[in-house]
């Protein structure tokens, strides 16, 4: 399966940035921009969540781990489109939310755990697709390691105040590994503090 941009925004619509955004920004939900969540994190920017989710392509069998749950708006997204979604998150109160949040709007294909997303979600492993939505300096082995055979991982990946693109990495039937930049970036770093 292999979807556009374009149909990816038709679901994101579906799905409602607004939802997932504090209340005096909703009205600033259709806007191009990553938006602050508290904590100094941020909703990505729709466009940016558009491309990874059409970079990934989940098909709707997919077990998809995501790194970074924020606001759980991502994970919302490819909740429409895969079998279940664990996401992690590691700052507690936004674990927290983003669960209530997505049980409030009624998805129930998606999980939520507090915790370093380094060490990804072994228990369930191995994913069809993972994705972090914070930025790493380097790729995590442990997440290459929970892929399947034949899955893909987006990751954005470089220095926290330089530049960073997004890596789309595949490992083949044979577990052999490829990737390649796709697009450059700035997300907020991927740290290794659990914090409540
Ligand atoms: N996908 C989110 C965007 C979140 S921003 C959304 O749709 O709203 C990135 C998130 O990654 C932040 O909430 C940050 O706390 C989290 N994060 C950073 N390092 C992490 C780690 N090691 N494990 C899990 N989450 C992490």
């Amino acid at each position: 399966m292999h979807f556009s941009i374009q149909q990816i925004y038709k679901i994101m619509n579906e799905v409602g940035r607004r939802n997932f955004l504090p209340s005096e920004l909703k009205y600033l939900a259709d806007i191009e921009e990553a938006l602050p969540i508290g904590h100094d994190q941020t909703i990505s920017q729709p466009y940016i969540v558009a491309f990874m989710t059409a970079a990934l392509s989940p098909d709707k069998d997919d077990k998809v781990l995501e790194i970074g749950t924020g606001s759980g708006f991502q994970a919302a997204v490819l909740a429409k489109l895969a079998h279940k979604i664990y996401t992690v998150e590691i700052i507690k109160t936004l674990a927290d939310e983003a669960r209530e949040r997505l049980f409030q709007l009624g998805y129930e294909n998606v999980f939520v755990q507090h915790g370093d997303g380094y060490w990804g979600w072994n228990e369930q492993a191995p994913y069809d697709c993972i994705i972090v939505t914070a930025c790493a300096e380097t790729v995590p082995q442990t997440l290459i390691d929970q892929l399947k055979l034949g899955g893909r991982m987006i990751i954005p990946v470089g220095p926290v105040h330089g530049a960073q693109s997004l890596v789309l990495i595949q490992k083949d039937e044979a577990g052999v590994i490829s990737s390649k930049n796709v697009l450059a970036v700035r997300f907020v770093p991927f740290t290794r503090n659990i914090r409540l």
